[in-house]
């Protein structure tokens, strides 16, 4: 492990002039189950930890009269999918945070720190990018919003600049008649990395499904919008063929590597399967 500093912020603003003092090597903290793994290993230089976990706003969870979601950057997992309503709607967000990690890491784990951290096999990722999700930034040049879908760049990439960090997630209210989902394939029954990952979130009128957003992680070099799935439900009724289009759409998307963890083929076979099922369990909700 290197030598590194620790400094906790308070507010936003003190995170900001920390960041700032500490120039190029000043790295936020959160949960640090990440972060204090790259220190360890020295795969980032790191002379500064600027902790947010003690800056209120970044440790709330708060469901607006609106029926939005906003989740602080920092706050951690296990209050998010522990929480009746976020479960309710926003189950597929409640599904990707529950099976990060053990309980040990979803007590210290956030949202923010998963975002940017940005790994192609991250799993919330996929849930905040079908759910629409929007991170708000803070930083030197004042507050601004990316869109999740729009926030990795590459692997270990993301669009902040220098200084700037997340302080929370936002989630558009869900309109009636809404479902969503989020599935993993591992080899392993827990604590392991996504061979694939899929989330949708989807709106029905009766049998025609108004709105969709699909979202795939591990089959390429950031987790994946994929509007082609949407487009192949959005303005249709739901029948086991225009869900075979959308889980094709899905496959046809994904642009994947073949590593220890699968081979092209088996990811691209799992986009399909993935698709599929978690459309199925987001329709289930919408009409529930
Ligand atoms: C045993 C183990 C199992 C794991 N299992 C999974 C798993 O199943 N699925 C999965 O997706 N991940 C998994 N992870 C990875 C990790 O737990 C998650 O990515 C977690 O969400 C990271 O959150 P954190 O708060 O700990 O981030 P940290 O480690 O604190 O930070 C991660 C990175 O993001 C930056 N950062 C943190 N917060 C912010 C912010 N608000 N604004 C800007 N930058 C920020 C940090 O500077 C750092 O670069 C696992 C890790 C371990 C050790």
């Amino acid at each position: 492990m290197q030598a590194v500093r620790y400094a906790r912020a308070s507010s936003v603003d003190e995170a900001i002039t920390m960041l700032r003092e500490g120039g190029e090597t000043a790295r936020v903290l959160a949960g640090g189950t990440d972060v204090i793994v790259q220190a360890r290993e020295r795969r980032r230089h790191i002379d500064l930890f600027v902790d947010i976990k003690h800056i209120p706003e970044l440790m709330s969870l708060t469901l607006d009269a609106g029926g939005g979601l906003t989740v602080g950057a920092a706050t951690p997992l296990y209050r998010v999918y522990g929480d009746a309503e976020v479960t309710r709607r926003f189950s597929a967000l409640a599904e990707s945070t529950h099976v990060i990690g053990g309980t040990a890491i979803q007590g210290r784990a956030s949202l923010g720190g998963n975002l940017a951290n940005a790994s192609p096999a991250a799993d919330s990722i996929p849930a905040m990018i079908a759910l629409g999700a929007v991170a708000r930034v803070a930083g030197p040049a004042g507050p601004r919003e990316v869109s999740v879908a729009d926030f990795c760049t590459g692997p270990g990439r993301n669009v902040l600049q220098p200084g700037e960090f997340i302080t929370s997630i936002h989630f558009p209210a869900r309109p009636a008649g809404s479902g969503s989902a989020w599935e993993r394939f591992i080899p392993r029954n827990e604590m392991d990395i996504a061979v694939v990952n899929a989330a949708v979130s989807l709106t029905l009128a009766g049998d025609v499904v108004t709105e969709a957003r699909f979202s795939l992680g591990a089959v390429a070099p950031i987790p994946l919008s994929v509007p082609t799935a949407a487009e192949a439900l959005v303005g249709r009724p739901l029948t086991d063929a225009t869900i075979a289009a959308a889980d094709e759409a899905a496959k046809a998307a994904a642009t994947p590597i073949s590593d220890m963890r699968g081979t092209i083929r088996q990811r691209k076979h799992l986009s399909a399967v993935l698709t599929e099922r978690v459309i199925r369990r987001a329709v289930e909700r919408a009409r529930a």
